[in-house]
């Protein structure tokens, strides 16, 4: 009997069977290699078998696993400090998805919002091409009619808009909007890196009209960018920020980082999670932000990208099916002529992992510690793949 069949197919899963990862590679249950460039959707950016991670996971296997959010404990305390000194923040939430983290983020900001404006102000405005999750509110900010129409009606007061400064500038509305979300670059959308200007004109907009700005930084933060958070690029700070997928190293583990002002109008009792920011995976994220935001790993993320955008530029001007590259750091999309899922395939039957975002669009997200010539050999087989 095929065993997949116990698992509900809400994925399309590849043949292979994985059993095994050593640094940037993937080996299935026939001894088959892979090349990783999906980092399991952005999360594993220390790779495989990273000698540091196991043993801050065995450590912290030592002490408490889980302890009730009614009372305190060292890790999640340490952690929240360590990102109060680190970011824009002030307070964290720990939660344990990006999802989680986003609907925390939206009802933090509708907090804050009904404070200051009263019960009007509650609406929440997202981007073109954006993916926040797909929960009920992060499923009505996520732009893909097929993840979202099976499921109406989906939360309420929450829209889309064009990502056009004249377009939100007639939209967000001080009486009625509470926030806008915005992922500084759009990943499961296509790749798209937020145009530097756009976002400081964003972040004026949203200002004026007292709209709190939430990043969604979930993807394209922690180090991916080669900046610790993809915002600081910009030099733009956000009323909230989330971030999730590489936080614990693979435990599954989410996080709202919030101004003062927000802070300010959050009471016991307006939010909760059992198992969030427990001892175990608090500890363990404690491990991975001290890695993921060292310099030289961020300078090593941005020389990488900068070979990377010039590798894959001249691959797209000797071939006729790469119509473009978007990217920055380690995180690059490529819109090709063929369809983005036979060349995923095609690639993972030459020993390269890759993923799509959308229908024509090829996504790379290798893990932060590949080496040059790992990502060489990766780009060499995605051009063998192409055709
Ligand atoms: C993956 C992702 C999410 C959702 O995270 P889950 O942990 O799958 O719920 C939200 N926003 C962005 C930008 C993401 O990439």
């Amino acid at each position: 009997m095929d065993t997949t069949e116990a698992i509900l197919a809400t994925y399309k899963r590849a043949p292979m069977r994985i059993v095994r990862g050593e640094g940037v590679e993937l080996f299935d249950d026939e001894g088959n290699a892979y090349l990783d460039f999906t980092s399991g959707i952005a999360v594993n950016a220390l790779g495989y078998g990273d000698e540091g991670l196991r043993e801050a996971m065995h450590t912290a296997a030592d002490g408490l696993v889980h302890v009730s959010n009614l009372y305190r404990t060292e890790p999640g305390e340490a952690l929240a400090r360590w990102f109060v000194e680190h970011s824009f923040a002030d307070r964290v939430f720990f939660c344990n998805s990006g999802a989680e983290a986003n609907e925390g983020a939206f009802k933090f900001a509708r907090r804050w919002a009904r404070a200051i404006g009263g019960a009007p102000k509650h609406e929440i405005v997202a981007l073109r091409g954006a993916f926040h999750g797909r929960l009920f509110a992060t499923l009505a900010a996520t732009d893909r009619p097929q993840y979202r129409l099976p499921y109406r009606p989906l939360a309420g007061g929450i829209t889309i808009a064009e990502r056009d400064l004249r377009e939100l500038e007639g939209m967000l509305d001080a009486e009625t909007v509470a926030a806008l979300i915005v992922e500084p670059v759009q990943g499961e959308g296509g790749v798209r890196v937020l145009d530097e200007g756009f976002l400081l004109e964003l972040r004026a907009l949203t200002r004026e009209r007292k709209v709190a700005l939430i990043l969604d930084e979930i993807q394209c933060g922690l180090g991916r960018t080669g900046w610790l958070f993809a915002h600081e690029r910009s030099g733009i700070t956000p009323d909230l920020m989330t971030i999730a997928k590489p936080l614990a190293g693979g435990l599954p583990m989410g996080a709202i980082l919030v101004s003062s002002e927000i802070a300010c109008a959050v009471r016991p009792g307006d939010h909760g999670t059992t198992f969030g920011g427990g001892p175990f995976v608090a500890a363990v994220a404690r491990y991975v932000v001290e890695r993921l935001s060292d310099e030289t790993l961020l300078a090593t993320v941005r020389s990488h990208g900068a070979w990377l955008g010039d590798t894959l530029d001249a691959m797209a001007k000797r071939r006729t099916d790469i119509r473009a590259v978007r990217g920055v750091g380690l995180m690059w999309g490529l819109d090709t002529v063929q369809p983005a899922a036979d060349i995923v395939r095609r690639a993972r039957e030459r020993g390269l992992l890759v993923l799509s975002a959308g229908d024509h669009t090829v996504r790379l997200l290798p893990p932060l510690t590949i080496r040059r010539d790992e990502l060489a050999v990766g780009l060499a087989r995605l051009e063998a793949s192409l055709t």
